[in-house]
């Protein structure tokens, strides 16, 4: 029996949670465990359900319809003449491709973005269009890499934010 990691190695790292679940790793585990079937990853589509079947001896099926169709790669592109600088397309991008700070500007980093559309539902004034990439994809090891730094990244932040609290409520409990 193959675990989650050679599953995991064999799909496409975008994140973008269009399989059901929160991302490629619990999609991964899920098959593993025998709760997932393995045509539910739109950005992976034939070629990804074909790997998983060779790996798992199964029999390639067609891509559930219900996720999503296969597509061309997209990116994400920001309209920065509209962009309010609300900064509220940061935190839902899962490998940190998109630059800008509070009240300025943003722009994404197109040669990082993985095309999982997860940016486009929280910009309040619907400036961020997908558009078919013109630059050479990142591969699935270099989203996971990018993925790995964003996760530990937040991790490190909410942890700080923690001790401050704690440190907030030491002092105010002296
Ligand atoms: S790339 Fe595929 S496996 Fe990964 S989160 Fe998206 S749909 Fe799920
Ligand atoms: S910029 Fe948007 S589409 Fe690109 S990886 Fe980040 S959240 Fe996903
Ligand atoms: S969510 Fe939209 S308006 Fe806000 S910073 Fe991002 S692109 Fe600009």
């Amino acid at each position: 029996m193959n675990g989650a990691d050679d599953i995991d190695a064999l799909l496409p790292q975008t994140q973008c949670t269009r399989c059901g679940y929160s991302g490629c790793r619990p999609y991964a585990e899920a098959i593993a465990n025998g709760e997932a079937n393995i045509n539910q990853c739109p950005p992976g589509g034939a070629a990804t359900i074909a790997a998983l079947a060779a790996l798992l001896h199964r029999d390639a099926l067609l891509l559930n319809p219900q996720n999503g169709i296969e597509g061309p790669l997209l990116v994400a592109v920001i309209d920065e003449e509209r962009c309010i600088g609300c900064a509220k397309c940061l935190p839902p991008c899962p490998v940190d491709a998109i630059v800008g700070a509070r009240k300025q500007m943003h722009t994404v980093i197109a040669a990082l973005c993985t095309g999982c559309e997860l940016c486009v539902a929280p910009c309040p004034v619907d400036c961020i269009a997908m558009v078919p990439a013109r630059d050479i994809a990142p591969t699935p090891s270099e989203n996971r890499m990018r993925f790995s730094s964003h996760t530990a990244r937040t991790q490190r932040t909410a942890q700080r934010y923690a001790d401050l609290l704690n440190a907030k409520k030491q002092t105010a409990r002296q």
